[in-house]
């Protein structure tokens, strides 16, 4: 470069010109030595096609693709050459090649990608609920690589039905003597209105009409099913009492929703699934439960919160049950639907079975996970949601110790990293109530001003990294419970941060 180039870089460095963010990689001095470039001085398509990193491209994107991304990149070069906005060296071969490989790296990044969920809320339904075993991913592997019988009966060659792959399962597991499998719980709670009530009164106390997140109203799915919803009782107080009125030609049945994701405390009486049960059969109808999360093991033996079983439900008297795969259950996303075996006939029957029904890759994952709680005394181990509930406080303390002083020195000095006991939640509506003890790193804004919008920022910075992490922030604070954090991932977590800037 000559010595008026020179000159130049000198002033623009004295005159503090603003770089945008885009050109981080970009020497600051650009801007005043815009003159510099010349639109006749862009190099030939042709010529940069031969550059190795768009070889590469092209190899690995597509001629159209990447022919089309050096355009976009040529283009943007004529404009700011035109508005004085661009340095010679901006327009050597080997850095368009560079800039363009950066460009399609970005753009064709997956838009799925992985991230450390240290929220605390394990079940998180943003960012995908439950974690798979790797017996399920093994299972999910097999059905994608090779053809599978997904609806071929092996024994006699003919026809199957998919449901027949995990129905043994779930009866084994639930002691029902049929199950069949929807694409989730809302499906599933659609599919057994429409089938058993269309019409016809739905009768469900006024406590129990919650909104799960994500806009699952029973109300409305009530409504879609074409069921009529007769709400009985209060918010606070519902008795046996108003079931019975509340009964008449038109009921189809009674129905009880768990209360996934609030508690009502204080004066409150709701009817338990055994006399609402009593009641429906009383007067020939059934009674149903949509218990959300449906554990198929009592949580207690490793110290986690009580939950109804899914047997327990049934053996009280509940005539079907409902319940997702990916909540307590650990498994993939599916709507399970387990009881009577003439009901689940009718529910097979319905139209609505075949919209709703699950594909290969979920029966695939549900199959293996079911069969790990045929040992329930390996469960804890073996299934990465009970694995990530029951890991132990102290487990964290000794993690968030190992990784304090890499986030503190990526946070930088007017930030303070410090090791804190806190609460996980379970998470999805599950045992709303429940904490389990944990432990992580909270920071907190050290330097000058408000610490809110500080905090904001680095809560972004963690979202940009290449494996975004995600916590939350609360009392002037960022929160990264460490719980989900397994002990397997701590390292890469750690040289994530050394390696970021
Ligand atoms: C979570 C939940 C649902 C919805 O289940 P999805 O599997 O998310 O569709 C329905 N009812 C209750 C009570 C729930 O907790």
């Amino acid at each position: 470069m000559g010595r008026r180039y020179e000159r130049l870089r000198q002033a623009a460095r004295s005159q503090r010109v603003s770089s945008r963010e885009e050109d981080a990689a970009q020497p600051q001095e650009s801007r005043a030595v815009s003159a510099f470039a010349q639109l006749s001085d862009i190099p030939a398509l042709d010529r940069l096609l031969q550059v190795p990193a768009i070889q590469a491209e092209i190899q690995a994107h597509g001629h159209a693709y990447t022919v089309a991304a050096l355009r976009r990149h040529l283009d943007g070069l004529r404009a700011r050459i035109r508005t004085g906005d661009a340095s010679p060296d901006l327009l050597d071969e080997a850095h368009i090649g560079a800039q363009v490989q950066r460009e399609i790296a970005r753009a064709t990044q997956p838009r799925l990608r992985a991230v450390y969920n240290l929220t605390g809320t394990v079940l998180h339904t943003n960012l995908g609920r439950a974690l798979l075993p790797d017996a399920a991913v093994a299972g999910v592997v097999r059905a994608l690589t090779a053809p599978a019988n997904l609806e071929f009966d092996l024994a006699s060659g003919g026809r199957g039905d998919r449901d027949d792959l995990v129905e043994e399962l779930l009866r084994e597991l639930t002691g029902a003597e049929a199950a069949t499998v929807v694409n989730n719980n809302a499906a599933a709670v659609l599919l057994m209105l429409n089938a058993l009530a269309n019409r016809r009164e739905v009768v469900v106390s006024r406590g129990e009409l919650v909104e799960i997140g994500g806009a699952f109203r029973i109300p409305d799915i009530m409504g879609r099913a074409g069921a009529r919803l007769k709400e009985v009782g209060t918010t606070n107080r519902t008795h046996p009492a108003d079931y019975e009125t509340a009964i008449g030609p038109r009921t189809a049945m009674l129905m009880k929703v768990h209360c996934s994701n609030y508690a009502i405390t204080g004066f409150t009486r709701s009817v338990p699934v055994a006399e609402v049960a009593r009641l429906a059969h009383a007067h020939g109808l059934p009674a149903t439960v949509d218990l959300g999360s449906g554990t198929l093991v009592d949580l207690t033996q490793w110290g986690l919160p009580r939950e109804e079983t899914v047997r327990e439900t049934l053996a009280v008297g509940a005539d079907l049950v409902t319940f997702s795969g990916d909540k307590l259950l650990g498994g993939p996303q599916a709507g399970l639907i387990v009881g009577r075996a003439d009901l689940i006939r009718r529910i097979k029957k319905n139209p609505l079975k075949r919209a709703l029904r699950v594909g290969k890759l979920t029966l695939a994952a549900l199959e293996p996970v079911l069969a790990l709680y045929r040992a329930p005394e390996h469960l804890a181990e073996r299934l990465t949601t009970l694995r990530l509930f029951t890991r132990p406080a102290a487990q964290m303390q000794a993690q968030a110790q190992r990784l304090q002083s890499t986030l503190q020195a990526w946070v930088g000095h007017d930030y303070t990293v410090h090791v804190t006991a806190m609460f996980s939640q379970i998470g999805s509506g599950a045992l709303p109530v429940d904490q389990l003890p944990s432990a992580g790193l909270t920071v907190r804004w050290s330097g000058a001003g408000r610490a809110g919008r500080h905090l904001g920022r680095l809560e972004a910075r963690l979202r940009e990294l290449p494996r975004p992490v995600i916590g939350r922030i609360a009392d002037d604070a960022l929160w990264l419970d460490l719980r989900c954090l397994e002990e397997v991932d701590t390292d890469a977590f750690a040289r994530q941060l050394e390696a970021a800037p």
